[in-house]
């Protein structure tokens, strides 16, 4: 499982590491060109990654909030810090996006690897 959100993170292949699944910066391929793996899996994959992706920014946007008040204790600057999380969580979810797709085909991998999914039935 770590290797798999290693891979993630760095936007390879979560199953075998390869590089150059995604045309551009977000733009995910259809599947991967050194292991074949489709990466829409089934119609809804995606819905996980927005899952991935919402949970990250609230775990950020907790982080920097919770941060800047601590550190900022007892005056804290309100102004910026309302100002810099409402950008944060409209920038972030963004930047983050093909991270959060990775992530998400990462996770999926781990607990439903591909030699355990139903296989499509063979064209002759
Ligand atoms: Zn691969």
């Amino acid at each position: 499982m770590i290797r798999k959100l290693g891979r993630a993170l760095v936007r390879r292949c979560p199953n075998c590491g390869a590089s150059g699944i995604f045309d551009g910066y977000a733009t995910l391929g259809e599947s991967c060109p050194a292991c074949r793996l489709t990466f829409e899996r089934h119609e809804g994959y995606w819905v996980g990654a927005v899952a991935v992706n919402t949970v990250v920014t609230l775990g950020v946007f907790v982080g920097v909030l919770v941060g800047a008040i601590v550190l900022t204790w007892p005056d804290p600057p309100w102004t910026a810090i309302l100002i810099t999380t409402v950008i944060l969580n409209v920038l972030f979810p963004i930047a983050f996006y093909p991270f959060s797709k990775t992530l998400w085909m990462a996770l999926e991998l781990t607990f439903q690897p591909v030699n355990e999914l139903p296989q499509p039935p063979e064209t002759a």
